[in-house]
């Protein structure tokens, strides 16, 4: 639904070019004012006037805090300024984590992929938004930051845990996305990504899934089931989860965690799907990645 004319500023008022995270925050600290990384969401929602707009705009692109993706122990760190096309071209992550270059090559268009950001991808907090789906399976945790008491302060949460419906989340006004950190995974560790949309490119997520585990002896354990676009904002599922540890997929087990999945998601019906299309790529998804585990 549009915003009526007169929430929506003609213009911005003041434009910062932040050139560092203190300055970034600084201009964000009073919570009057909104961050643009790539703008491939910002822009379009602005001129649909489906999102309210700050009339003070933070250029968040030249924070150089915030860019770039990092080993340190055994984690690995993509700053929110991190593209797709970083994610699809990073050694690191395909040695380590070579689900996230998967995903970057299922999103959108070479053009988008070039300027959008994961910090972008995750704040926009879609039900659909593509690059949340291995991160959660991944257990990844985000970092937070703000301008409080004259200086930065950072608070980190599960990612699973930002979400609160659609296009909503836990972030305040004043702060910033700076982090998204998981641990690498080990030994054993496989994990995969589908996606369903309209057409073959461009296209946003009828139903995407992200599945991961730890395959020993083909005994399922630690497993992880992500899904967009089947409820309000991207979920786990847990009991899915629960009910396949250590087993192997056999037909029996496949056909169990088909029901508990079907009974853990709620679609809705909209443009671009019925409910029931939706429950069924959850399963064809769920089913696909378990017949690859044996
Ligand atoms: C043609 C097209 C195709 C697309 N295809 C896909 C697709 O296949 N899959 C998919 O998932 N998405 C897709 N998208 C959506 C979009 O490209 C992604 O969500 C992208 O990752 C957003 O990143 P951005 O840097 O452009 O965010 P922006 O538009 O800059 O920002 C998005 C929101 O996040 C806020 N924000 C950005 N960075 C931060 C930060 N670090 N801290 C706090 N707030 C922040 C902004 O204020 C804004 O509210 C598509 C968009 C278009 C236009």
């Amino acid at each position: 639904m549009a915003l009526p004319q007169a929430q929506q500023p003609a213009v911005f008022e003041e434009y910062v070019g932040a050139s560092s995270l203190e300055e970034a925050l600084r201009a964000l600290a009073d919570g009057k004012a909104t961050p643009v990384a790539g703008g491939t969401d910002l822009w379009v929602q602005k001129d649909l006037g489906i999102r309210p707009v700050a009339r003070r705009l933070i250029n968040i692109r030249r924070v150089p805090e915030i860019a770039g993706i990092s080993e340190y122990g055994t984690s690995i760190r993509l700053g929110a300024l991190v593209t797709m096309t970083e994610i699809l071209e990073s050694e690191l992550l395909l040695a380590a984590s070579p689900v996230l270059p998967a995903t970057a090559d299922r999103f959108a268009s070479i053009q988008i992929r070039n300027v959008s950001t994961v910090g972008g991808n995750i704040v926009n907090a879609s039900p659909a938004a593509d690059m949340v789906i291995p991160l959660l399976c991944l257990d990844a945790e985000i970092e937070l930051a703000s301008w409080t008491g004259n200086k930065i302060a950072t608070r980190r949460l599960k990612l699973a845990e930002f979400f609160t419906g659609p296009g909503k989340s836990k972030r305040k006004p004043e702060e910033l996305l700076t982090s998204v950190d998981f641990d690498a995974p080990g030994k054993d560790f496989r994990a995969g990504f589908c996606k369903t949309g309209p057409r073959p490119a461009l296209e946003i997520a009828v139903v995407s899934m992200g599945f991961a585990t730890y395959l020993k002896d083909g005994v399922l354990s630690d497993v992880r089931i992500a899904l967009g676009a089947v409820a309000p904002t991207p979920v786990r599922c847990p009991k899915t989860e629960i009910m396949l540890e250590g087993k192997k997929p056999d037909d029996a087990t496949i056909a169990g965690a088909l029901e508990i999945l079907d009974s853990e998601i709620s679609p809705i019906a909209d443009h671009r799907s019925s409910v029931w299309y939706r429950r069924r790529l959850a399963r064809v998804y769920l089913e696909q990645e378990l017949t690859a585990c044996r």
